[in-house]
This record gives C-alpha cells, sequence and structure tokens, in this order.
C-alpha cells in the first residue's frame, strides 16, 4: 500500500475533518499550507546575474515557473502562461490570468480577447512584437475566474520579477484585478482609470480588461481614450 504524505494520529483526524467541514460551510474551498513557494533566484551560487542577457533571465524565471507548484492552480494547468513579446520595450501589458486557449497554448491573450488587444494595438501603430504581455498570475484559474488574493500572492514574485527585469517605462494595466495589485488598493476599475498611477515609480496606466470591451462594447470608446493616452506617454520620454 502507498503511503500517506503525512501521517495524522487516529484520534486527531476526526477534529481535523471536522474543522475543514466547517470551513467549506463558511464558503472557503482553498487551504494554503505557508510552506513557501520556490525561490525565483536559481540556487546556483556561482551565478552571477549581471553576465546574463535579459532574455536569459526571464527565461530562467519561466523555467521555474513552468515546475511552480506554489498554489493549487497549478493541478490544473496544461501549460504555464509566463509572458510574451518584446522585453526590451517601453510598455508592459499586465492581465489577470490565462484562460482556456492560453492555457493550451503556453501565450497571454491568445484568445478572443488577446484578438481584439492586438487588434487595438494595431490602431496604434504597434505589434504585438513590440510590447510585453503578461498576466498576474501564470497558470489558468478554473472556469476563466478571477484569481484568488491567495492565488495572486502566491504568484506575484515572478511578475516582480519581470517588472524589475524589463523596467517598462510605462504599465498597462488591463482591468480591475491588475489595476489594484499594481496601485496596492481596492478603488474601483472607474476611479483607478481616471488617475494619475504609479507602480514603484513607473507610469501605470489603468484601462478595461479586452474581455470587458467585448461584453460591453460601448466602453470601448474610453478605451480608445486610454490607448491614445498610453501611445502618447510612451513618445513621451524619448527612450
Ligand atoms: N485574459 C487575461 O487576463 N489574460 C490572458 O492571457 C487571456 C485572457
Amino acid at each position: 500500500m502507498k503511503k500517506p504524505l503525512v501521517s495524522c494520529p487516529q484520534d486527531f483526524a476526526p477534529s481535523v475533518i471536522s474543522c475543514l467541514k466547517r470551513l467549506e460551510r463558511k464558503g472557503i474551498k482553498s487551504l494554503y499550507l505557508d510552506a513557501g513557494s520556490p525561490p525565483v533566484t536559481p540556487p546556483d551560487e556561482t551565478m552571477n546575474k549581471t553576465e546574463k542577457s535579459l532574455e536569459e533571465r526571464l527565461n530562467e524565471i519561466a523555467t521555474i515557473v513552468s515546475a511552480c507548484t506554489a498554489c493549487p492552480l497549478h493541478a490544473g494547468r496544461t501549460r504555464t502562461v509566463f509572458g510574451s513579446g518584446n522585453p526590451r520595450t517601453k510598455v508592459m501589458f499586465i492581465g489577470e490570468g490565462p484562460g482556456r486557449d492560453e492555457d493550451l497554448q503556453g501565450e497571454p491573450f491568445v484568445g478572443r480577447s488577446g484578438q481584439l488587444l492586438t487588434k487595438i494595438l494595431q490602431a496604434i501603430s504597434l505589434d504585438r512584437s513590440d510590447v510585453y504581455i503578461t498576466n498576474m498570475v501564470k497558470c489558468r484559474p478554473p472556469q476563466n475566474r478571477d484569481p484568488l488574493e491567495e492565488e495572486v500572492r502566491r504568484c506575484e514574485r515572478y511578475l516582480v520579477e519581470q517588472i524589475d527585469l524589463i523596467k517598462p517605462r510605462v504599465i498597462c494595466a488591463l482591468g480591475r484585478i491588475a489595476a489594484q495589485w499594481l496601485l496596492g488598493n481596492k478603488e474601483p476599475l472607474a476611479k483607478l482609470r481616471a488617475s494619475e498611477n504609479f507602480y514603484r515609480g513607473t507610469r501605470v496606466l489603468v484601462t478595461y480588461h479586452p474581455a470587458a470591451l467585448l461584453r460591453n462594447p460601448e466602453l470601448k470608446r474610453d478605451a480608445w481614450e486610454d490607448f491614445k493616452k498610453l501611445k502618447s506617454l510612451m513618445e513621451d520620454d524619448g527612450r
């Protein structure tokens, strides 16, 4: 017989089960053991960060992400979705998390939302290969639900590394989840869209998630204003 991963004294098990049932009745469906997630920096002590190119460093983190089991989302993924595009860009787009198509292809924003994003980029004379696109979480949430705060917390170290390495001139937050995390608050999207925002000194432009534009095409007019602003922010700096 296979040995259990953790053994539990016989008299202890009923109280654990009843505690779990109580949590379930309160609507808590996932529990996280605080074992911590794998370090982003590979444990190779001899590695000298400065000798690696930006692309090599990102590839290393993508490899670490591909083996990540820090939250339960890993169990449902086909592929991790790390990020794609040009890391030597002025603008980085951050969405929520991969959907079905992204999970299958391992690329962010390749489904219907992604096709719309590609079109909007073209309308401001940008190609996907000019920008870098990623998500808050790198594994698909079930039924395309919003990522839970704990899942975002478990995954955020990868995003922080991506931002620190890419050093974009502007970050474009696609939707509420990315905007609220980057700005560290719970303000409604409308308020965040209207204000001048920064993430550790980097300008953050907040706009609607493309999925919201697909659901509510009347929002496209406002989104168009956001993207024109994004373009002018990119052109402002002379980098
Ligand atoms: N929605 C997201 O937030 N990200 C994707 O990659 C696809 C859809």
